[in-house]
């Protein structure tokens, strides 16, 4: 790939293991409203999963923590839930590598969708790497799957969108959005069952894959 001046890298599932979103929204949150409701776990994961699911990704109440906790009647300590869990983040083992090799020749970004409150505590280890981290929930109040985010990128950045990849593990929010803008897109399918079955060639099982790619 010529002329490439970014890479641009999804967080979660990409970056980091799901684990420590998925024990956030689907341990700690329900663990507190259950306490708050006196029932049991059980029964208020499946709750809050059951409102989650209502609301859905392509809303941006989705991922916003403060939204739920009022929206569950928490309290204010969702940052303190946050910092309690941290250290279940995980960062794929083969990222430290990858990042190491590309930064020498690419300036690297992270493009999430995860609120700021997340992604500082997920990305603390590697964020010496990234010139930029952006999310665009907080930062631009918009959900990932618009081109309209990644046109913003760019333009901080000041690069044209065939200056940049992004590579991400979401088909419609990491490949077809950016895509529309002329972003060249890498899917990172990390369990190699998802390939979508329509010519798309840029498809990676890990990160250290997509060194072949540039
Ligand atoms: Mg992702």
């Amino acid at each position: 790939m010529e002329n490439i001046k970014v890479i641009s890298f999804d967080a979660d599932g990409t970056l980091v293991d799901l684990k420590f979103v998925d024990l956030v929204w689907n341990f700690g949150v329900p663990k507190l409203f259950a306490e708050k409701e006196g029932i049991d776990f059980e029964k208020a994961k499946k709750y809050t999963k059951k409102e989650y699911d209502k609301v859905g990704e392509n809303s941006i109440k989705w991922y916003d923590i403060s939204y739920w906790f009022d929206y569950f009647d928490l309290g204010e300590s969702y940052t303190d839930l946050i910092k309690s869990l941290s250290m279940e983040v995980e960062i794929y083992e083969e990222v430290s590598l990858v990042l190491e090799e590309l930064s020498d020749e690419y300036e690297l970004v992270i493009s999430s969708n995860a609120q700021r409150e997340f992604l500082d505590v997920e990305i603390e280890s590697i964020k010496e790497h990234f010139s930029h981290i952006f999310s665009s929930t907080t930062d631009f109040r918009l959900v990932k799957k618009t081109p309209d985010f990644y046109e913003k990128v760019c333009r901080v950045l000041d690069v044209s969108p065939d200056e940049m990849v992004h590579v991400g593990d979401h088909w419609n929010f990491d490949v077809i959005c950016p895509k529309k803008l002329g972003v060249t897109a890498i899917y990172l399918d990390r369990n190699g069952k998802n390939v979508p079955d329509n010519g798309h060639n840029l498809v990676v099982n890990n990160l250290e894959e997509m060194l072949k790619l540039l």
